[in-house]
């Protein structure tokens, strides 16, 4: 999301007269986009502004921007704390960026109050000529305890299906073949009549995309149908990010998550029986307050029962603000992170396995360039959302090749391209 918001503050601020930079310490303007899920992607923030200060020292007419998540949750704190930030702002106002900039009445440098996107200027975002970004929804209403994203992104809003529809057929139009749609929790999406399961049909069919992509899932929400769509149209890839959180019901709850570990499992065997091919991926916690040495194998069971492509694996951080930051953090530092890196292992043996399992299947891939390490190989992104490397030269960016994997390990493809007979 953060991706996408930041291309469309570059062509918001491109149209104004800007030109954007190859070098940071050639610019005028440093715009930091920035996260608050945990205390470090907001330590990381801290520490760039500190690095970007050398250059305003050598050229006090720089100005440097904070936006988004952390913008919002700290509004005049941040310059407080920051004296060298010119600008903060919040979620709903990144957009007025130039406006600011150019001093235009109604504007200040601190700006955080909701209800004042203006959604015609959220132009949808390319993330290369290929593929890009449509979001569907901002915010988010469901309040799980240890999560600002509520407090900062504000509530659930989703766009029109029209203007998704409509996004998506530009985008086409400019030769994008594959698109992701994106929202906080894409299963609450509702406009008048049209849920996700519909947006999605309706996109696939309108809008003319070949290849279609969603994030995120909650597993609260995730329908039957939704599948059953995934299962009738090839447009849409094998994919499903399904965050689980944690194994234990009584931990599910105190995170306010909502469903409990047999549902998400009943959800996880109806996906795996209705889509021949599929690739999951989760979202997990560990060492949330009062977490149990049990409670936690209890996430290492699903971990070991669901078989998971991949994960995206985090140890609990404080919010403060949230519910869960009320809660006593009693999982000492070094339980959390034990639990973590027995998990990571475990979930790169799972990675490693499920990779084996492309071994010898042809799997169609969109050509993204070259490998990054090895400049004799290219590089693609199958339709489960694998990364795949082969040997090949000079075929065009954005095509969809068949490949076929021969080998892989727990983060990477490896295939030869199949020749037409
Ligand atoms: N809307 C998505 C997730 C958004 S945040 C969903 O509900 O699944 C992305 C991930 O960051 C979450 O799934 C969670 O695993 C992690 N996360 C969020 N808050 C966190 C915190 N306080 N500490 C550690 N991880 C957190
Ligand atoms: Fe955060 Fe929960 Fe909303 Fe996801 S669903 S953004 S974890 S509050």
């Amino acid at each position: 999301m953060n991706l996408a918001d930041s291309s469309t503050l570059a062509s918001s601020l491109i149209t104004r007269g800007y030109r954007r930079v190859a070098d940071e310490k050639d610019a005028d303007l440093i715009v930091l986009n920035t996260c608050s899920v945990r205390e470090k992607a907001e330590s990381r923030v801290f520490g760039r502004l500190g690095e970007i200060y050398k250059y305003k020292r050598e050229k006090p007419y720089m100005k440097i921007a904070v936006v988004r998540c952390m913008a919002q949750r700290l509004a005049d704190e941040l310059i407080k704390k920051v004296p060298h930030v010119d600008y903060v702002l919040g979620t709903d106002r990144l957009f007025e960026l130039p406006d600011a900039i150019e001093g235009i009445e109604g504007t200040s440098s601190v700006m955080t109050a909701f209800g004042h996107e203006n959604i015609d200027m959220i132009e949808p975002v390319k993330e290369s000529p290929y593929s890009g970004f449509v979001t569907i929804s901002r915010g988010c209403d469901n309040f799980c305890t240890y999560c600002i994203v509520p407090y900062v992104r504000g509530k659930e809003r989703s766009h029109s299906d029209d203007y998704i529809v409509d996004a998506v057929k530009k985008m086409v139009d400019e030769g994008v073949v594959e698109a992701t749609l994106l929202g906080q929790n894409v299963n609450s999406y509702k406009f008048g009549d049209t849920d996700f399961p519909k947006l999605l049909s309706r996109v696939s069919k309108e809008s003319g995309i070949k290849r279609l992509r969603y994030m995120t899932s909650h597993p609260k929400d995730l329908s039957k149908r939704l599948v059953d769509v995934m299962a009738e149209d090839p447009t849409i890839m094998p994919h499903i990010h399904l965050p689980v959180q944690a194994g234990s019901n009584r931990v599910l709850q105190k995170m306010g998550r909502i469903y409990t570990v047999e549902h998400y499992l009943k959800i996880i065997e109806y996906i795996k029986k209705n889509l021949p091919y599929v690739v999951l991926t989760t979202d997990i916690i560990v060492g949330y307050p009062t977490e149990t040495e049990e409670e936690y194998e209890a996430t290492l069971k699903v971990v070991s029962e669901v078989q998971y492509d991949s994960a995206f694996m985090f140890r609990y951080s404080v919010r403060p603000g949230t519910e869960a930051a009320k809660f006593i953090d009693d999982v000492p530092e070094e339980d959390k992170i034990r639990r973590l890196n027995k998990l990571i292992k475990m979930q790169q043996k799972i990675s490693y396995d499920q990779n084996q399992r492309e071994v010898n299947q042809v799997r169609f891939s969109l050509i993204e360039g070259y490998s990054k390490r090895n400049p004799e190989k290219m590089r693609a992104r199958t339709d489960g959302n694998k990364t795949v490397l082969f040997e090949a030269q000079g075929l065009d960016e954005g095509s969809i090749v068949p490949v076929k994997i021969l080998a892989a390990d727990a983060f990477t493809l490896h295939g030869e391209i199949v020749k037409p007979n």
